[in-house]
């Protein structure tokens, strides 16, 4: 018997058929309609309902691009099952390069959303119903934000077994254990059933190629893993690294900041990150690492204040806790 039709919004789409469809948001004051774009490949096979989204924060442009590689070679004749691509869900954010929504709500945190609330939650609860509903994993795609870099991760549950297996299927560098945020899109997709993976890499506003790199290969990985495609023929990548908690090292000063870590690099408790200086190049502070560990973020700012955050350290699976002398 063939595969039925897959209906969202207003269309249905016909297996082995991928197609775009705008989901109507809201009218602007300029009388323009504001579109959610989703695009739907239904495979011929039947498989698994995925979802994956970026751009949930407006300054986020690197799983735009993931999203745009990964539907570029996905064949909708040998397809197993059915992919919903939102690469931009925070339309109006994006079009003006803001983390925010114009009525400064942080989408990720108007999740499940509702019909009748602000704009962020009609957005949300527009996600939820046409596209989480309908899925059973889902990938979240985001950047580093307030001008941190990150090395490409995945967080989630990975106490979940199924969690687990995809975070480890998608072969990021890092995988790193994350408890749940209430309004995020992972918590309200969580609570509908779905297992989510949260991929993070790269800065906001930029389109820094290895954190596009890194998603593409993470996200085939994951539909390969579910039985959607055929598994490529490349090597087999180095497993990812499991992290079951992380902190940040935080400005004990004011000043310049000179980091001498890079992403990925793994440190000691103690050991010195970089310092603080003034405009005249005098040492203000050093930047000592709180905890023994792997750099999977740090700040890009020139200039940074007491308390601000420097460096994420994720603490690995074997390495032992470290406190604070510094
Ligand atoms: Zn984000």
């Amino acid at each position: 018997m063939a595969r039925p039709s897959f209906e969202i919004g207003p269309i249905r789409v016909r297996p082995g058929l991928q197609r775009a469809v705008s989901l109507p948001i809201t009218r602007l004051v300029t009388g323009a309609e504001v579109e959610l774009p989703v695009r739907v490949v239904h495979g011929r096979e039947d498989g698994p309902t995925v979802w994956v989204n970026a751009a949930v924060h407006g300054d986020e442009a690197v799983g735009v691009e993931v999203i745009r590689q990964v539907l570029a070679d996905l064949d909708p004749k040998t397809f197993r099952g059915t992919l919903i691509a939102v690469p931009i869900v925070n339309v109006l954010g994006f079009m003006a390069g803001s983390r925010y929504l114009p009525d400064r709500r942080d989408l990720n945190r108007s999740f499940p959303g509702s019909a009748r609330g602000s704009l962020a939650g009609r957005i949300a609860h527009l996600m939820m119903r046409e596209v989480v509903a309908k899925c059973t994993v889902g990938m979240d795609l985001h950047t580093g934000s307030d001008r941190r870099s990150n090395l490409p991760q995945v967080r989630t549950d990975l106490e979940d077994r199924q969690s687990r297996e995809l975070a480890e299927a998608f072969a990021a560098p890092v995988m790193l254990h994350a408890r749940l945020r209430d309004g995020s899109l992972r918590s309200a997709a969580r609570e509908q059933g779905a297992t989510v993976l949260l991929y993070e890499a790269g800065e906001a506003w930029r389109m820094d190629e290895w954190a596009v790199r890194a998603g593409v290969l993470g996200v085939r990985r994951v539909l390969a893993a579910l039985g959607m495609t055929d598994p490529g023929d490349e090597e087999p990548p180095p497993r990812s690294v499991e992290c079951p908690r992380s902190g940040w090292v935080r400005a004990r000063g004011t000043g310049l900041l000179h980091l001498d870590v890079e992403l990925g690099q793994r440190v000691d408790v103690g050991e010195r990150l970089g310092g603080l200086f003034d405009s005249f190049g005098k040492r203000v502070r050093l930047v000592h690492a709180d905890r023994a560990g792997i750099v999977i973020g740090r700040s890009e700012a020139p200039v940074v204040n007491s308390g601000d955050a420097v460096v994420h350290i994720a603490e690995t699976a074997d390495s032992p806790t470290g406190t604070s002398h510094v």
